[in-house]
């Protein structure tokens, strides 16, 4: 009984609830979402970075709020997405490696808009937002351009999500209806491919240059070059690692530009005073920080952290901020502007509200099973490998940080001492030790009492969700 209740408390401020649709169709505003997958904001000419990696961003910021400190909720795009979609964290929304899928109770924005009177469009160059993962719902229409081969021949205008979105304003587009748009852009997610001049250029003495990093680091999607840094012991020489660096902020050049053919067709066909306009990455990258490569096997800061622009209605052009904000802020952003309540379970806040200059923030990296197997057989086993098969939890409150992992490891740093978390401290100051510990126990019981829930009330899935909480490192005992 003691547990039912316990059970009952957690899902109620879970807030499994939901907030009625309003029927009326709205008079606006409309509303674009550009997510470039894979892009660290300390990587962006944006934010600062001394190369010139995004010059349209920078026009983009100056017309808009900047957001310095920003946190997604998991290094990798399923669960990023699951919470940018519906404001909760990875435990409500249950996307993760070994469900693959967004849990079927969770209202996601795009219902939520065309519920509202929205026209609703995804354009989408990565497969994790699909029908099979349950992100493609209320979506109206969803176009997914994966196809690597075609995204590298087209530049510009010619990037066929560009095409796409052409096509749509000119044939597809309900004038009477205000729009939601959302855009995911993949062109910085590893393999950087960037094209030579007008990408690689900035990055590269020459022609040979370029050509020699891509031969050497990509002659496939990049699988060789993992397997050689997880599996084998060889990770990349610091000459080959500037390369990488180079060919990832060619890939984020490239990302820009199609960004800014993307929002010329947004501004052409739409008043700018009456758009809003987010522009985020979902999560980060490593480049050779903690001898890591990708973005799948740790909650550091080169994962985790986000940019996040926003323009239009209610945001001050050429503002910075930095309060902590999450990715789970743009939803009930986007949903209080148009007078829309967000559910109980979302832990997003206003942007347009005054924001708290302290915040508890949690993210989650449950076991990357699925990462896992997507190394070659032969070294799948390895001892190298078998290290990163574990559930991760972090929490941050202002410069302190701890991360607890199912395998007993925990780490504690200062992010304003030492921002490449290189030095770990024995306890957090103050108040941090025991808020980040509650908080990351608050995660883990809810990742328990969510999967509680859905066995109870499927008793068909009942084995498959215990499989896929006993892949995370828990089990209903874990507190
Ligand atoms: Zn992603």
């Amino acid at each position: 009984m003691r547990r039912i209740l316990a059970t009952a408390l957690v899902l109620g401020l879970l807030g499994l609830a939901c907030a009625p649709e309003s029927k009326t169709p709205a008079a606006g505003p409309n509303v674009v979402v550009i997510v470039l997958d894979t892009v660290r904001p300390d990587y962006l000419s944006a934010y600062g970075a001394a190369q010139p990696t995004s010059p349209y961003l920078a026009k983009f910021a100056a017309q808009g709020t900047r957001y310095d400190r920003a946190w997604s909720t998991s290094p990798w795009t399923l669960p990023a997405h699951a919470s940018l979609f519906s404001g909760t964290l990875p435990p409500f929304h249950r996307a993760s490696q070994s469900t693959e899928h967004i849990a079927a109770d969770v209202p996601l924005l795009a219902e939520r808009l065309r519920a509202a009177g929205y026209q609703t469009v995804a354009l989408t160059n990565n497969n994790w937002i699909s029908h099979a993962t349950g992100l493609d719902r209320g979506f109206d229409s969803l176009r997914d351009d994966w196809n690597i081969r075609e995204r590298r021949r087209a530049e510009g205008e010619k990037h066929p999500t560009v095409q796409a979105l052409k096509e749509w304003f000119q044939r597809g587009r309900k004038a009477d209806k205000p729009f939601f748009l959302f855009v995911n852009l993949i062109d910085a997610h590893m393999p950087y491919l960037p094209h030579w001049p007008g990408d690689a250029r900035d990055f590269f003495g020459s022609t040979g240059q370029w050509e020699d990093a891509v031969n050497r680091l990509f002659p496939d999607t990049g699988m060789a070059l993992l397997t050689r840094n997880y599996a084998l012991g060889q990770p990349p020489e610091e000459a080959d690692l500037e390369r990488l660096r180079n060919l990832y902020r060619g890939a984020i050049h490239r990302a820009d530009s199609i960004t800014a053919a993307l929002m010329a067709q947004v501004d052409a066909n739409s008043d700018p005073a009456n758009t809003i306009v987010f522009v985020l990455s979902d999560h980060g990258e490593n480049l050779g920080e903690h001898g890591q490569l990708s973005h799948v096997f740790n909650l550091y800061e080169a994962n985790l952290r986000i940019a996040l622009l926003a323009r239009g209605p209610g945001f001050t052009a050429g503002a910075q901020e930095t309060r902590p904000v999450q990715i789970t802020d743009v939803y009930p952003t986007i949903l209080r502007a148009l007078k829309l309540e967000p559910e109980p379970g979302c832990v997003g806040l206003d942007l347009h509200g005054e924001l708290p200059a302290q915040r508890l923030l949690t993210a989650s990296l449950e076991r990357p099973v699925m990462s896992l197997g997507s190394f070659p057989e032969a070294v799948r086993q390895s001892a190298a490998l078998a290290r990163f098969d574990r559930t991760l939890e972090c929490a941050i409150l202002g410069n302190s940080k701890q991360i607890l992992g199912s395998d007993g490891s925990c780490e504690r740093y200062d992010l304003g001492a030492d921002p490449g978390e290189l030095h770990p401290l024995e306890r957090l100051p103050g108040d941090a030790e025991q808020a980040t510990s509650d908080a990351i126990a608050r995660t883990r019981a809810a990742w328990v009492a969510r999967a509680a829930a859905e066995i109870q009330g499927n008793a068909t899935t009942d084995e498959k969700t215990r499989a896929g909480l006993k892949n995370l490192g828990y089990t209903a005992d874990d507190k």
